[in-house]
């Protein structure tokens, strides 16, 4: 191995020693944030999947997900997924519980053993320059150890996608769903049970456009688990 990703290989598993929010000597929260990083967060997205955030985007959850997404913190994905999975299981009861409403009354089968979480895709180069795919991460930390979870990447953006910066909400829907691209092999079967999942919401654009490319694809994904609400309660929708 690569003495770079050897040492790539060792961050992945230490653990932070510090506080995710505020980088206080003490892990994963200190008694300050930890509080202030359990919550829920509902974001409204008609013509979306319905959405479940951890909190919305700001004090020490916005700055542990900064720290983690842009400053080479990949020890922090561990306490980020460990926050995504309550709401995670609150989704897959949901789940569940539709599916047995879809199934009443012909014959009980029993629901999907497995559920697909599946992240929304960024741009290579970004990904590239972040030391790997950070909500990919979050993915595989939070199916670990988890036999009904699996994680899948059917969605790519084509190289062409242009970055989303100065796209007011219309432009950066058309650029997405003009940049959406299939893995069919790595499509879960059709009728598999799949959430979304994301780090931030902010038009909800993007979950927009996963989903429909999913549904075309005959995948559906009726949530989405996201870990900041970045919507303004005033927005366009
Ligand atoms: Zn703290």
């Amino acid at each position: 191995m690569h003495l770079r990703e050897l040492s790539r290989a060792l961050v992945e598993l230490v653990l932070p020693a510090d506080c995710a929010g505020c980088g206080d000597p003490v892990a994963p929260w200190c008694p300050r944030c930890l509080p202030r990083v359990r919550g829920r967060s509902r974001p409204d997205l008609p013509d979306g999947p319905d959405v479940l955030a951890v909190g919305r985007y700001t004090g020490p959850l916005r700055t542990a997900l900064l720290r983690y997404k842009e400053r080479g913190r990949r020890d922090l994905a561990a306490p980020l997924a460990a926050l995504l999975a309550p709401p995670l299981d609150e989704i897959l009861d949901e789940l569940r519980n539709e599916l047995r409403g879809e199934l009443r009354p012909t014959p009980v089968r029993p629901p999907p053993a497995v559920t697909w979480l599946l992240p929304a895709p960024s741009r290579a180069a970004a990904a590239r320059a972040r030391g790997g795919d950070h909500v990919l991460r979050l993915c595989r930390v939070l199916a670990a150890g988890r036999p009904d979870l699996r994680v899948a990447r059917p969605l790519r953006l084509a190289a062409r996608a242009r970055d989303s910066v100065g796209l007011d909400a219309v432009q950066r829907a058309e650029n997405l769903a003009g940049s959406l691209r299939i893995r069919p092999r790595e499509l879960p079967s059709p009728g598999a049970a799949a959430v979304l999942v994301d780090d931030v919401i902010t038009t909800g654009a993007t979950l927009r456009s996963c989903r429909a490319a999913l549904t075309a694809a005959g995948v559906h994904a009726d949530f989405a688990l996201v870990l900041c609400d970045a919507t303004s309660r005033s927005g366009p929708w």
